[in-house]
């Protein structure tokens, strides 16, 4: 249920209203809107009454909430969430743009690659230091010394980093050293590490689990805001289906459901989706043309030597070339919106 506050509603009377819920055994969330305070209650196992808050003072409407992810949902705030990371705000029309390796392998390799995708148009850099691998003989990744390059990468760059979480100790140390914290496509349902998620001070990019349904993934995202971390970015990067032609089956068509049903960003990565680098240019002009707010892109300036992901990540100049076209596409879209093209 979704307390609608009245736009003139007094801190008392919010309070108020949190405490006659939390005395009912259930847990009040406010959650501000652009010009007024509505409360979710959450953690009732069955249908609650609305006609008790109604009475309570302050109060407009007691609206039931149809889905089961609740914080995440436009029911609950209509309005888009923006999310801020360093210089980068996702969630606005302009789409953000996320590049680097797969893997963080040096800092010269980090800052080469880092330096190349700021210049063309990245707002932040990616590179993974605890690398969840199918294999355990693959290249795990350089863990803290690939979160202290990551540290440097931004120092001299000025790009926000953002890498990955794979379980509670990686978490306790990526924290410390990036600006946004991913939880891969393997760890989309590990609950424990959802939750230490959500009582981050970091934002957080969930990706997608490779078979999870799109309900799957916004109940995950739900744990994150359940624990109170309310910045989250989904991130669609293709699911696993009977065709062999990529690597995974990017699906777009979830990304117009996501932006329908939640109000957090959603991203798209082509890269994993594509597996192969010939793919990844048209999927990224295509999730932008599907709405995406932002993507995540691998590149590599020696793709053939890189320790993991080579084949599917761009060289620096086919970054750049993606990053004009999706300004290109973002130019039309907001003209196209804005009816200045109308005749
Ligand atoms: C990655 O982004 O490097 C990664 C491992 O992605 P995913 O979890 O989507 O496979
Ligand atoms: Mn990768």
């Amino acid at each position: 249920m979704l307390i609608v506050m009245n736009r003139k509603a007094t801190q008392d009377q919010i309070d108020a209203v949190v405490a006659a819920i939390e005395a009912k055994g259930f847990t009040a969330r406010p959650i501000p809107g652009g010009d007024r305070v509505s409360i979710g209650v959450l953690n009732n196992a069955g249908p609650v009454d609305p006609s008790f808050f109604l009475g309570l003072a302050g109060v407009k409407d007691a609206i039931p909430v149809t889905r089961p992810y609740k914080l995440v949902s436009r029911e609950v705030k209509a309005e888009d969430t923006l999310v801020t990371v360093g210089e980068a705000v996702f969630g606005e029309a302009f789409p953000v743009i996320i590049a680097g390796p797969c893997a963080v392998e040096s800092l010269d390799q980090a800052l080469t690659i880092a330096r190349r995708v700021r210049d063309a148009g990245a707002r932040m850099f990616r590179g993974g230091a605890f690398k969840p691998r199918t294999s355990p003989y693959a290249f795990q990744g350089l863990g803290e010394q690939g979160l202290q390059i990551l540290a440097k990468v931004r120092q001299e760059t000025g790009l926000a980093v953002v890498t990955e979480a794979v379980d509670a100790a990686s978490f306790d140390l990526v924290e410390h050293y990036a600006d946004m914290v991913q939880i891969g496509a393997r760890n989309m349902q590990n609950f424990s590490l959802l939750r230490r998620a959500g009582r981050s001070g970091r934002p957080i990019m969930l990706k997608r689990g490779l078979s999870a349904t799109v309900e799957e993934w916004l109940m995950a995202a739900e744990y994150i805001l359940n624990e109170g971390n309310s910045a989250v970015i989904l991130c669609e990067r293709g699911v696993r289906t009977f065709a062999h032609h990529s690597r995974n089956t990017l699906d777009l068509s979830a990304v117009t459901v996501v932006r329908k049903e939640s109000h957090l960003p959603v991203i798209v990565d082509p890269s994993h989706a594509a597996g192969r680098r010939d793919q990844v240019l048209p999927l990224a002009r295509a999730a932008v043309a599907a709405g995406a707010n932002g993507l995540m892109v691998e590149v590599h300036h020696e793709p053939d030597k890189a320790l993991s992901d080579g084949a599917q990540s761009l060289y620096p100049d086919q970054f750049a070339r993606l990053c004009r076209q999706v300004a290109a596409f973002a130019r039309v879209m907001a003209e196209e919106q804005n009816g200045t093209d109308s005749p």
